[in-house]
């Protein structure tokens, strides 16, 4: 039954005849609010091409494309956002994740156009009317974030706690640190170009968030069999380029990889890895030197079915990793963790066989299907300054060998030391700790051409080597060693105003005015080392190409151009482990290739 409301009402609506209009005549002049989100900014320098902005858009509105003129480099995959705006919902998570902070919205909310094309573009690449638009949305301050921008603290020994001792500084996450850690990753990528042996870094950060450690031990065996070693000394380029390093800290990849390597003892290894039962192809491969290249060759070989030998003229395996690197730094279990697994897959070391002594390269050809040589830089450089033939002048190299080997080292009670490199943190921490055990004291200075800023050494080092005991004084240029009755005094030193010339080369200037003097008993060298080849022959030297510096020249395989001599690690690039280990494995699979394995 009609009710009277409802005859009524329409004639209600007449009331509404003198009010004015709510509909805007111009919609087009119309204002935004100042942080409206509008229309995508980017500023394509400071952005990366991380594409974490393209993982986090749910609605598939981002596309990374290649963009000309931005060059992919180091730490920026060259690839820049691309925005459909048939898709995006104006979210704004990508402006909120960006790593660099490099991606914004402007307030602009009008655009028309009949073609729909136009509405995908590259914001900052393809220019817009709202570029300079100061207006819109950007990336809240800075407590306000997707992800963690700080670190989870490493727990580490205290100076007074290390000085005397070579205990391991770093003592390694829990698995709470570990998965908060991990949980920091933006799953970019970014890292993977930059790790010479592009090991799978997102996948195996994931798996520790996954807890599923089994999984992140196989994606490190993947890439890199030394993840013991890796996981505690590599130089972690990875880590310079992290996205997230752009606007907080960088994760901690290195002490991530250590985390999922220490959780399992080796014996598991063979199970975890499937690596119990491999079917030899009866082709045997010579490798010289058991340092990472040689080890890396040997495990890739060894995974393929080759029969693996390799010569080692040092008593242990390890190469400069156990013979050059402290043990507060990488102690000799976690070393031999990693070498005894490569043993157990049937690898043969021999030990205390010196290549060129006690067999010649050419009976390693004969007996051999291919050889493999990795004998890095052994030989200490000396600045040859006046007074270095003093027999009280050492070189670091020599010196750390030693003490792996367990020989009583000299170590005066005032030393001077001469470089700015990760070797001369490395001499002046093992001399400090055996001056504290010793006399009770440490008196050591640590000298470099490079200024505090330039010195090559890792930060952590020069500071860690300050706390315990080291006085490290960079800028000064060796001069002469003072030498009195046979008996050093000291270094005598002018300051260095500059190292590099204009075009990057080595060039040191000095200011001749100004001079000190460091008094010591005893110098050591740690300038840099040298290769020994003279293990080649010289029917194999006439035939293999060498580059102006010296270098054998290998191919993108590390075969060089005696075809069944592969060659990697120092000698040919780095220096640094995880070079090694790449050159090892590239060379693994070439040697497969020359041998007939794959093509
Ligand atoms: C003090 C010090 C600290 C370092 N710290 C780090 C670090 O923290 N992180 C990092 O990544 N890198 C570090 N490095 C560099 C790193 O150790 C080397 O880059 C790496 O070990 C090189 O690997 P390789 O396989 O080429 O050679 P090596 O490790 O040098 O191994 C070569 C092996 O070949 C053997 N050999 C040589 N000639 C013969 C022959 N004729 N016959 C048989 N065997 C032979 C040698 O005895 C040696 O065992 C450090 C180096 C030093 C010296
Ligand atoms: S604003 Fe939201 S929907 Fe649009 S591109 Fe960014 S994340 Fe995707
Ligand atoms: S997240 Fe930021 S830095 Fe990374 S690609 Fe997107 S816009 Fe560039």
């Amino acid at each position: 039954m009609a009710r009277i409301k409802d005859i009524i009402s329409p004639f209600t609506a007449w009331k509404n005849v003198v009010k004015e209009p709510v509909t805007i005549k111009e919609p087009l002049k119309r204002e935004a609010a100042p942080r409206y989100r509008g229309f995508h900014k980017n500023d394509v320098d400071t952005c990366i091409g991380c594409g974490t902005c393209e993982s986090i858009c749910q609605n598939a509105a981002i596309d990374m494309v290649p963009v000309e003129g931005i060059e992919t480099k180091n730490g920026d995959s060259g690839l820049r956002p691309r925005i459909d705006y048939g898709r995006c919902c104006w979210c704004a998570l990508c402006v909120d994740v960006c790593t660099t902070g490099s991606l914004s919205m402007s307030n602009h909310f009008k655009w028309v156009d009949s073609d729909p094309d136009v509405f995908r573009f590259i914001p900052g690449v393809d220019k817009k009317e709202w570029d300079d638009e100061p207006n819109g949305y950007k990336k809240p301050g800075p407590n306000y974030e997707l992800y963690s921008k700080e670190r989870v603290h490493m727990p580490e020994l205290k100076p007074e706690e290390r000085d005397k001792s070579f205990i391991e500084i770093v003592r390694g996450y829990s698995r709470e640190q570990a998965i908060k850690e991990a949980d920091r990753c933006v799953e970019c990528g970014i890292c993977v170009a930059t790790c010479p042996a592009h090991m799978g870094i997102p996948e195996y950060i994931k798996a520790i968030r996954n807890d599923d450690l089994n999984e992140g031990l196989r994606i490190l065996y993947d890439t890199n069999p030394l993840p013991e070693i890796c996981g505690r000394i590599c130089t972690h380029k990875c880590e310079t380029v992290c996205s997230v390093g752009h606007q907080g800290d960088p994760l901690s990849i290195r002490w991530l990889k250590r985390y999922i390597a220490d959780q399992q003892p080796a014996e598991n290894y063979k199970q975890i890895l499937e690596t119990e039962n491999i079917s030899k192809n009866g082709k045997r491969v010579a490798i010289i030197g058991a340092g990472p290249a040689g080890l890396s060759a040997a495990h890739y070989l060894a995974l393929m079915g080759y029969e693996c030998t390799i010569f080692e003229k040092l008593p242990l395996p390890g190469g400069m990793m156990r013979y050059g690197i402290p043990e507060y730094r990488l102690p000799y279990d976690a070393l031999d963790k990693d070498i005894d697994y490569i043993k157990s897959l049937g690898v043969e070391i021999r030990c205390n066989t010196t290549v060129g002594k006690d067999i010649t390269l050419e009976e390693l050809h004969n007996q051999y299907d291919a050889v493999f040589t990795g004998t890095g830089l052994h030989l200490g450089r000396s600045t040859r300054i006046p007074g270095t033939d003093h027999p009280h002048v050492y070189q670091a190299v020599d010196l750390l060998r030693d003490v792996t080997m367990g020989k009583e080292i000299p170590a005066a009670q005032s030393i001077v030391v001469i470089g700015g490199g990760n070797v001369a943190m490395d001499i002046t921490r093992t001399l400090a700790r055996i001056q504290n055990q010793r006399y009770g004291k440490v008196n050591i200075i640590t000298t470099s051409l490079e200024s505090e800023n330039e010195m090559p050494a890792d930060r952590e080092e020069v500071v860690e080597a300050r706390e315990e005991g080291a006085t490290i004084i960079p800028g000064w240029g060796p001069v002469k060693i003072e030498i009195e009755n046979n008996k050093i005094k000291g270094l005598h030193v002018v300051k260095c105003v500059s190292v590099f010339d204009e075009n990057r080369r080595f060039n040191p200037k000095f200011d001749e005015t100004q001079t000190d003097f460091f008094a010591g008993e005893m110098v050591v060298e740690s300038i840099g080392q040298g290769m020994d080849l003279s293990y080649l022959p010289e029917s194999i030297k006439d035939n293999l190409k060498l580059d102006s510096r010296g270098r054998i020249v290998v191919n993108d395989y590390f075969q060089s151009s005696v075809e069944w001599l592969f060659v990697g690690g120092d000698i040919i690039q780095g220096p640094d482990v995880i070079h090694g280990i790449a050159n090892g494995h590239k060379a693994a699979i070439g040697i497969d290739r020359f041998l007939g394995g794959k093509k």
